[in-house]
């Protein structure tokens, strides 16, 4: 099973090169689509998160309940609005992508070494 050591071994940092100010380039590009500000800004890239989690809730429903039929891309575009959202609400309290994706590693290495994958808590 791969680690984070794997990743940054497979350039996952190169990916990833951040300026500075510790922003990744997604993260900044994100940043210059944001129309909102302060709590409007909050709200808005709260629910465009759950929204378009919906979205890919949605289409898996529609898949199984109705056999309807997406293609990979559809389930991945909306896969990418997912990942949009979770940016920008990432460069509110962070420094966007890049460290929510470092420090979801860590505690997922963190929990595999002391066999606590499954379960339940977010501090387990
Ligand atoms: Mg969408």
């Amino acid at each position: 099973m791969l680690s984070g050591d794997d990743l940054e071994n497979f350039g996952y940092y190169d990916m990833f090169q951040t300026n500075e100010d510790k922003q990744d380039p997604y993260s900044k590009w994100v940043e210059e689509k944001i129309l909102t500000y302060g709590d409007e800004r909050l709200v808005e890239n709260t629910l465009g998160l759950v929204g378009e989690a919906g979205e890919v809730a949605e289409k898996i429903k529609k898949l199984i309940r109705d056999s309807s039929r997406f293609s990979n891309e559809e389930i991945l575009k909306e896969l990418g609005d997912v990942v949009f959202y979770a940016t920008a609400l990432a460069n509110i309290y962070g420094n966007g992508l890049k460290e929510i994706l470092d420090l979801n590693i860590a505690k997922l290495d963190d929990r595999q070494k002391r066999g606590k994958l499954k379960g339940s808590g977010d501090n387990r």
